[in-house]
């Protein structure tokens, strides 16, 4: 084999070593100090959790607790459940993961697609419940003698930080650093990094970052455990105190709604091109509130978890803001048809194409009625379900048929400009009308998108 000093024998080794980006000066203009932002979303599976399954991995085989060929028994949907998947694939580990069943196909597809055997419990059961995905955990690895690495009462999760996350942040600010700021999940990230900073220079501020509705800071505050209400900034906060948190060493603790989180991600992607998922934004809020009392001298580093793809249908998506108020409605009375196809899928076809492409468009993304199209942009109609259909049930062949000889008259097609209450009259009886886009192709539009859209138009 042909030597090569770059060339790294594992996907493993290239985890840690993330860049440090200096966040734009006047990204906040209440800040005056430097904010450095260690990027954690560039480890090879997109999140710092890459650093614990393999740093827990490691020691589980030196403490005897995972032999080879051995397999790991996790809860975890998010990140840590993906780590360890890349992990045991690379190191031939067998894999099991338990995930409560409201989480994404994506999510579930990714666990499998690293190799991992994926078991899928009920949400809404109690946690001493046998069908709670902890529970469930708890009993595969007894039953297959596979090891659990239980990150959120694992020291192993805070010391995989000390010795990787940490001496790799004090490097790169050559040992000037004022303050640390980072939100608390199971607390391993925090803990770890703090507890190294803490020893270097006693003097950094380490400051922790909660959701309302997590009982963590309460509990930092007066020692009381409040009841947990629901947030939805993902993989931070805790309904219980995780063990793998050290709260003594939190100097400063802020709580950040999750509006100003999901606003704050995304002024960050679009104005710097850091693009990390809503627990950045939440981090980044932290750090600017910590940071606006500091002169001008002071540098703060904040830790950006994970990336910003996984989140494209949540913090990302203005619908999914709209609908839970993180982002204002539109007002009904200047609202117009465009508004209710915004985040619509959108697909046509050719006269030319094959019936069998076009129906691949309809079950794939949900484009119905499908727009036939010709090639100068005119609208020839929409794709005749019902002759696909009987092609289909007769046997044919649908990649030797045309689309040209499966086209019906296209429904009424409404400008984008219109008011939305022209969309309302359109559909009346109808099952669905097309948007004209305003770069000239077509939107379909039916009831389910009127009752979504709607609820997204403000009547005050
Ligand atoms: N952000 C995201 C997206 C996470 O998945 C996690 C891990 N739960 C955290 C932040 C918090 O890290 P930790 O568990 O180490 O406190």
């Amino acid at each position: 084999m042909r030597g090569s000093a770059s060339v790294q024998d594992s996907i493993l080794d290239a985890i840690g070593h993330t860049p440090m980006v200096r966040l734009p000066r006047g990204f906040d203009p209440q800040v005056r100090c430097e904010i450095l932002l260690k990027c954690e979303f560039t480890n090879p599976g997109g999140s710092v959790k890459d650093r614990i399954a393999l740093y827990m991995v490691r020691e589980a085989e030196r403490k005897g607790l995972l032999k080879p060929g051995g397999r790991i028994v996790e809860c975890s949907s998010g990140n840590t459940g993906f780590g360890l998947c890349m992990v045991a694939a690379a190191l031939g580990y067998r894999i099991t993961i338990v995930i409560p069943d409201k989480m994404s196909r994506e999510k579930i597809g990714a666990l499998r697609a690293l190799g991992g055997d994926v078991v899928v419990t009920p949400a809404n059961v109690t946690v001493d419940h046998p069908q709670h995905y902890t529970q469930v955990a708890g009993r595969i690895a007894r039953e297959t003698g596979g090891w659990w690495p239980n990150q959120y009462h694992n020291p192993d999760n805070a010391w995989a930080h000390y010795y990787s996350t940490a001496p790799e942040i004090w490097e790169q600010v050559g040992g000037e650093m004022d303050a640390f700021v980072c939100g608390v999940g199971t607390g391993g990230t925090f803990t770890g990094i703090a507890r190294y900073l803490k020893e270097q220079d006693p003097a950094v501020r380490c400051v922790g970052v909660d959701p309302p509705g997590s009982i963590l800071y309460e509990y930092w505050k007066s020692g009381r455990i409040p009841e947990a209400q629901p947030y939805a900034v993902e993989g931070v906060g805790m309904e219980e105190v995780p063990g793998a948190w050290d709260k003594g060493l939190v100097d400063e603790f802020h709580v950040v709604e999750d509006s100003e989180s999901f606003a704050l991600a995304r002024r960050l992607a679009a104005t710097t091109g850091v693009f990390g998922g809503g627990s950045s934004g939440f981090a980044l809020a932290g750090a600017l509130r910590s940071a606006r009392g500091l002169p001008a001298d002071a540098r703060v580093v904040v830790l950006l978890p994970d990336y910003g793809k996984a989140y494209l249908s949540k913090t990302f998506s203005e619908d999914w803001l709209r609908d839970r108020r993180f982002l204002p409605p539109t007002p009904a009375a200047t609202a117009t048809v465009a508004d209710l196809v915004r985040d619509r899928e959108r697909a046509h076809v050719s006269p030319n194409d094959l019936l069998s492409g076009a129906v691949l468009q309809i079950g794939e993304r949900g484009v119905r009625p499908l727009p036939v199209v010709a090639p100068d942009g005119g609208l020839l109609g929409v794709l005749d379900e019902d002759a696909a259909l009987r092609r289909l049930a007769a046997g044919e062949d649908l990649a030797r048929l045309p689309v040209r000889e499966h086209v019906v008259p296209a429904p009424p097609v409404l400008e984008p400009g219109a008011p939305w209450t022209a969309a309302l009259a359109a559909l009346g009886a109808r099952e669905a009308v097309l948007v004209r886009h305003a770069d000239g192709g077509f939107v379909p539009l039916d009831r389910r998108d009127l009752l979504q859209s709607l609820r997204r138009l403000s009547h005050r």
